[in-house]
């Protein structure tokens, strides 16, 4: 638990708005050579005084400027995220942070910040890595509940970020009808905060769809759920129920209008 705790320090300091800004070093080097004057003068005086001592009142001493103001504090800097601007096109959400459940390959982070990104238009952070939280733990499957790490996840939003999804390459369930412990790809508050997506199912080989290519379609649509976006009818529209299948998530490749009217999507 220990651990864990470093861990959410660490998270939440490396998502704290503001950063330290970078010295403004072009001021930094017009304020040195001030005091190069001051040395040259000093040098001249025993030339002009031949009889040393303690000069209380030197007159030859040059009088030396003032010495210049310090520089100004420089501006402070923009939040950087390495990302270029974007423009959400729902309103009311703006950011979404990107949360790894113990390690998760780049390549997968990186796939679900694109789609997001170039889907809803959104800010996306990725936040530092923690571990899955104990009491998401699933003895008897040897799995993680969804519904739990949404849970921890919930917490976590950073500040100026409207919505948090937990990433991770183990397997996830949920309870589904009957089923008390269902293996599922993802899990997300309708509408809400968090949503929890797994790449473990996402591995099957049944198309040609690649597996990080699946996940990125995985964030679009349980984003989209924390958005209020129930599942669709509409064939191939990302949200589509995909009923924890490979196979329908690869047929989902476009927001259908339907699902853009109900977000009042705006281009
Ligand atoms: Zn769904
Ligand atoms: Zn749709």
């Amino acid at each position: 638990m220990r651990i864990l705790a470093a861990a959410a320090l660490l998270a939440s300091l490396s998502c704290s708005p503001g950063r330290s800004p970078e010295p403004n070093r072009a001021l930094q080097g017009a304020a040195a050579p001030e005091a190069q004057p001051r040395a040259k003068a000093r040098g001249s005086v025993p030339e002009a005084a031949p009889v040393p001592s303690e000069p209380i009142t030197n007159n030859q001493e040059p009088i030396t400027p003032p010495p210049s103001p310090p520089p100004p504090s420089p501006p402070p800097q923009p939040i950087t995220n390495n990302q270029e601007p974007t423009t959400s096109h729902v309103p009311g959400v703006a950011c979404v942070a990107l949360q790894p459940l113990g390690p998760v390959p780049q390549e997968y982070i990186d796939a679900a910040a694109a789609g997001l990104r170039e889907l809803y238009g959104f800010e996306v952070r990725i936040l530092e890595p923690v571990d899955l939280p104990e009491s998401a733990w699933y003895e008897p499957r040897q799995r993680w509940r969804a519904e739990k790490l949404n849970d921890f996840l919930r917490d976590r939003v950073p500040e100026g970020c409207d919505r948090i999804a937990g990433l991770t390459t183990q397997d996830i369930s949920t309870t589904k009808g009957d089923l008390e412990d269902w293996g599922i790809l993802g899990l997300a508050d309708m509408p809400g905060t968090a949503a929890v997506l797994s790449t473990f199912r996402c591995r099957r080989k049944v198309h040609d769809v690649s597996p990080v290519e699946r996940f990125r379609r995985v964030a679009v649509h349980e984003v989209g759920h924390t958005l209020g976006l129930p599942h669709c009818p509409t064939y191939g529209c990302f949200l589509e129920d995909a009923g924890g299948k490979a196979e329908t998530i690869d047929r989902e490749t476009f927001l259908c209008d339907v699902c853009r009217e109900r977000l009042g999507w705006v281009e």
